[in-house]
């Protein structure tokens, strides 16, 4: 069997045990997979570049056949420059799904060579999100049983921070209200 690497993006603001789920269980199934985080997505961040990616290197430093890197521009691209066979994503819920077949579909239609494959998550994660941790965690919430501790202490030390400088919080979409 030839050398098969693949690559897992996403924006991980932050990362959560669903993702770490996903890359351990591509780990199992390739060679070599690259986490790739998404410099800028079209989305409001909470953490910048450099805080997405410690914590992932954090999170998943005791899988040596997977490393941590960032990327811009379109994630095909991403790929072929890195020789990636496949493009690897996290299936929860049904509303993933369209989604993901949209990009998957659009993705072929750019590089044909390289193969989509979603990994469908574990049944104690399908309900966590970044968004769903941030906004729980901007609520004074108890995201421990979503996270690993590292990211817990990050999203109290950034969210004490923002209250401090009195900035909005934006980013909360539904739970508390
Ligand atoms: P993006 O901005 O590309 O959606 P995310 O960081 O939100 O990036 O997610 C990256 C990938 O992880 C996506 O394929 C997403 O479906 C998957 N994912 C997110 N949360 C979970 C979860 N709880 N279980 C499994 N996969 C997940």
């Amino acid at each position: 069997m030839p050398f098969r690497r693949a690559v897992y993006p996403g924006s991980f603001d932050p990362a959560h045990y669903g993702h770490i789920d996903i890359v351990t269980r591509a780990a199992r199934a390739f060679d070599e997979v690259y986490v790739a985080v998404y410099d800028r997505p079209a989305k409001k961040l909470l953490f910048d570049f450099k805080e997405r990616v410690l914590m992932l290197e954090m999170a998943l430093k005791d899988l040596p056949n997977v490393k941590v890197a960032s990327y811009g521009g379109l994630t095909v691209d991403y790929a072929k420059k890195i020789e990636a066979f496949a493009i690897i994503r996290g299936l929860r819920v049904f509303s993933d799904f369209e989604l993901e077949f949209r990009m998957a579909l659009a993705n072929r239609r750019l590089a044909p060579e390289i193969e989509v494959v979603t990994f469908i998550a574990d049944e104690r994660h399908l309900h966590i999100s970044s968004s769903t941790v941030r906004e729980i965690a901007s609520l004074g919430g108890d995201v421990s049983s979503m996270c690993p501790p590292f990211v817990v202490e990050a999203l109290a030390a950034k969210f004490h921070e923002h209250k401090q400088s009195g900035e909005e919080r934006d980013y909360v979409i539904s739970l508390g209200d």
